[in-house]
């Protein structure tokens, strides 16, 4: 029998072991290494840290939905992999494994700038459980005694989205409560042009983006590097100094140290169609975890962004890919990485399609409307349900 581990339990790691099991059945020893033992739907974040969500409601436990489908589940963080020996070392056992794969997603890159992150630093994050209820905290005291906010993306960051979303939703959340006026808000980003997200902008996206900050009244800062972050103030590599009451700020992301040595010096694994490593054909790596190329060089560097679609789709290829290999079954399609998304805008939202990911693409689509924000919120019920209940084979 097959012993085949995955390290992490999100959008990779999760659709990896129930994929697998699906398809090879008891054929396969299959375990989940965790340092979360909670799936959290990490897209309901922003929607967290404004009070629109509780955790309770976008998260399950991994053993329970595991458990069910004949899936071992070991709650600790991973140290290292042995990858001559195949082995994965976590803090109290060496794992052996036929196949390993890594769905690790990003470490956070607060120490990049100085004073960066609310863990010791001045900016609240939205980027986990812990942050975003931090952040809901802030929103919380900030609201008591409104002033003005900063937003943003810092260099290196290849995660957009959440920041637009964030900006978007103070902005319809402020109307709401008939504030707005008593609140500047600044939208500092890396990316050459707003709308551009990493991936060289999607159709119109940078006139569409351009005209709703705009018509919202939230100035834009682009092309912008951040040199640190003050008590109360952010200061641009250029020496432009921005106030704020709250700020929000996207970090750099690398590698997960346990899996950092099997990639690039960020940390990255660059891996070949099927997402297998590309020295070590027994490790698959899946999600945040991939390295992908930028599209082009940016004047302050930017990342690509690794979407839950694109993680999901990049799980379930490695899954048939792992399959192939035990069963002697011809080996999956390479699948293009596409973007398929829908971005919260607070009172809307906007669809976003890029297939492939990086221009020139065969297809494309950016629309705003209220029903794609009635569609996301459907999605992440539909989404946590399928999972919960291990039924990754549902579209
Ligand atoms: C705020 C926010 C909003 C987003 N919104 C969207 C959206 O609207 N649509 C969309 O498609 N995508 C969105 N994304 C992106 C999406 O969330 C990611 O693509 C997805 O979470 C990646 O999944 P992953 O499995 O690669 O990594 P992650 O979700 O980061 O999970 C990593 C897993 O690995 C575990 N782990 C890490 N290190 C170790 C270790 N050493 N030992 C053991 N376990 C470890 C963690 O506990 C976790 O279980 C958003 C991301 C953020 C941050």
């Amino acid at each position: 029998m097959a012993r085949i581990m995955i390290l992490g339990g999100s959008f990779g790691g999760l659709t990896a072991a129930l994929e697998l099991k699906r398809l090879l059945g008891k054929k396969a020893d299959i375990t989940v290494v965790s340092e979360d033992d909670k799936f959290v739907f990490v897209p309901s974040l922003p929607w967290l840290s404004m009070g629109w969500r509780k955790a309770v409601d976008i998260t399950f436990p991994l053993k329970q939905t595991l458990g069910q489908r004949g899936i071992t589940f070991i709650h600790e963080k991973a140290k290292g992999v042995d990858a001559d020996n195949s082995k994965l070392i976590t803090g109290t056992n060496e794992l052996p494994y036929d196949y390993l794969v890594v769905s690790t997603g990003p470490c956070l890159a607060y120490e990049e700038v100085p004073g960066l992150g609310p863990d010791g630093g001045h900016t609240e994050s939205i980027f986990t459980l812990g942050h975003a209820e931090k952040a809901y905290k802030a929103w919380e005291r900030f609201l008591e005694n409104p002033g003005a906010v900063v937003i943003g993306s810092v260099q290196g960051v290849s995660c957009f989205g959440p920041s637009y979303e964030y900006a978007f939703e103070i902005d319809a959340e402020l109307r709401r409560r008939k504030i707005r006026s008593k609140v500047p808000i600044v939208f500092v980003t890396s990316e050459p042009y707003i709308g551009h997200f990493g991936i060289g902008g999607v159709r119109n996206s940078r006139r569409m983006m351009e005209d709703e900050f705009a018509k919202r009244d939230i100035k834009v800062v682009v092309n912008s590097a951040v040199q640190e972050i003050a008590p109360g103030e952010v200061v641009l590599k250029d020496g432009a100094k921005i106030p704020f009451q709250l700020s929000m700020f996207a970090p750099a992301m690398k590698g997960v140290p346990a899996v950092a040595p099997l990639g690039n010096p960020r940390g990255f694994i660059s891996v070949d169609g099927r997402y297998r490593h590309r020295q070590h054909k027994n490790i698959f790596a899946v999600g945040v975890a991939v390295a992908i190329a930028p599209p082009e060089p940016t004047p302050v560097p930017t990342g690509v962004p690794k979407t839950g679609f694109m993680t999901v789709r990049m799980a379930k290829t490695a899954a048939r890919a792992i399959e192939s290999d035990i069963t002697g079954e011809s080996a999956p399609a390479e699948t293009a990485i596409d973007v398929l998304c829908l971005m919260d805008m607070g009172n809307t939202a906007a669809f976003m399609k890029a297939a492939p990911v990086l221009p020139p693409r065969q297809e494309s689509a950016f629309r705003e409307g209220k029903r794609f924000k009635w569609g996301k919120a459907a999605f992440e019920r539909y989404f946590l349900w399928k999972m919960r209940h291990g039924l990754s084979g549902l579209p």
